[in-house]
């Protein structure tokens, strides 16, 4: 039995933030900003890297490996302790985890950023869900290269929370079969109701002609529930004509022990991201129950939970709530596109979409602290492979 929780020392708050993600290490800069002296942080991880999970699409063509940061590097001169441990459970009462390794650990505040688990939505695809993905990808493109496929189809299932990453790979396999002079034939089929759906209307048709310029075949609105060597068959019966298909994967939430879920294992949490009906904690990122699971959005739960637990630490602000912005960079196989959206849907929807940039520094993944972060200790950027690719396209459109 763990025993009741205490402050770790009279002046300074013990924050234990689960994860070394992209919610987490929001978190971790967004604290030292607000809070300063008032805490100390642990950082509960089974990892020593930070995988830039954003750069993956371009990975396959650049030839060059996913982009890895060591977290020395980031966590470097900043007032948190890396344990490299993973979180098993959560005993609210007693303010203390219990951690993989058997461990106790006590906090005052706890933040949950575990992100969630890719889990295969479409047998018989390649399903890209990670740096393990990149090989498989790169064999594709050898065997479009050597003409063993020639149609291709690009497939996002419902409840894969994130659809950009496959409109890039889509649109960057059709720059690089342009590049090659290669006769494929590529199609691209979802769930949405129209291209990148969450983004807006105005996002929704600056793609859609986007895809039609790489003359990639769009089908909206469809469910794909299996893939073999013809194809895909739809829910309703009818089958799209395929000889390879790539798909994105769903998500499973964390379904932590000691914290409420959904039946996904996802944390719900309010807009101060405090878990529901659990003291001094919180949760921010893909963990959560918010359907879109994207980088932008952790680091903006992230830091509206960085901003409840230092007002509690003693911080002199107002913690603002988490009011989703969606921002978006895209990767085309030319020039870049920049997606925003805000309270998205109906007449309250404000979506654009252009060729400059919309948000600044101009990162992957916008956050407050983060992108700046990222781009200075760890100059995260697009493979030169890719720019070329871009330029080459461009040259010759
Ligand atoms: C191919 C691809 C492309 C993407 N492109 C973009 C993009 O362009 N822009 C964008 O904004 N988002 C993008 N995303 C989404 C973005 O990567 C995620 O939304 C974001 O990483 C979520 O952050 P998170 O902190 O919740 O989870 P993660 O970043 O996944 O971090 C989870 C952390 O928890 C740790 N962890 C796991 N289990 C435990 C445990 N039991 N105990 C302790 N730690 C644990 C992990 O090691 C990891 O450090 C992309 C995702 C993919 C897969």
């Amino acid at each position: 039995m763990l025993g009741a929780a205490r402050r770790s020392s009279p002046e300074r708050s013990l924050v234990l933030i689960a994860g070394a993600g992209v919610a987490a290490l929001e978190a971790m800069l967004a604290l030292d900003n607000l809070a300063g002296e008032r805490v100390r942080m642990e950082l509960l991880a089974p990892t020593s890297e930070f995988v830039y999970r954003p750069l993956l699409v371009a990975a396959p063509f650049a030839d060059e490996p996913p982009v890895r940061v060591p977290l020395g590097t980031l966590l470097a001169g900043k007032p948190v302790e890396h344990l490299e441990d993973g979180l098993a459970e959560v005993v609210p009462a007693a303010g203390a985890v219990r951690t993989t390794r058997g461990a106790e650990r006590r906090f005052d505040a706890l933040l949950i950023a575990l992100g969630a688990r890719p889990v295969e939505a479409l047998a018989g695809a390649l399903t890209f869900s990670g740096p393990a993905d990149v090989e498989a990808y790169r064999a594709l493109l050898r065997a479009l290269e050597d003409g063993a496929v020639e149609r291709l189809l690009f497939v996002v299932p419902p409840a894969c929370g994130w659809a950009l990453p496959l409109y890039e790979l889509a649109l960057l396999t059709a720059a690089h079969a342009f590049e090659r002079r290669l006769a494929v034939e590529l199609a691209f089929a979802t769930h949405e109701p129209s291209a990148l759906a969450a983004f807006g209307q105005h996002a929704s048709r600056d793609v859609t002609t986007l895809l039609e310029r790489h003359g990639i075949a769009l089908r909206t609105g469809v469910s794909a529930v299996a893939a073999g060597e013809r194809g895909v068959t739809l829910a309703d019966g009818a089958s799209i004509a395929a000889d390879r298909v790539v798909a994105l994967p769903r998500l499973e939430g964390p379904r932590l022990p000691g914290l409420p879920h959904d039946d996904d294992g996802f944390i719900p949490i309010d807009e101060h991201a405090r878990v529901i009906g659990r003291e001094r904690v919180y949760a921010a990122g893909d963990a959560t129950t918010l359907p879109l699971k994207q980088g932008g959005l952790a680091t903006q739960q992230a830091d509206a939970a960085a901003a409840a637990i230092a007002a509690d630490a003693g911080a002199p602000i107002t913690p603002a709530p988490f009011r989703p912005v969606l921002r978006g960079l895209l990767l085309t196989g030319g020039e870049p596109l920049y997606l925003r959206s805000q309270a998205g849907g109906g007449a309250q929807e404000r979506s654009l979409s252009g060729r400059e940039p919309i948000w600044w520094p101009a990162g992957k993944i916008a956050g407050r602290y983060l992108t700046t972060y990222l781009a200075e200790r760890a100059a995260v950027e697009v493979p030169e492979y890719v720019r070329r690719l871009a330029e080459s396209v461009a040259a010759r459109a």
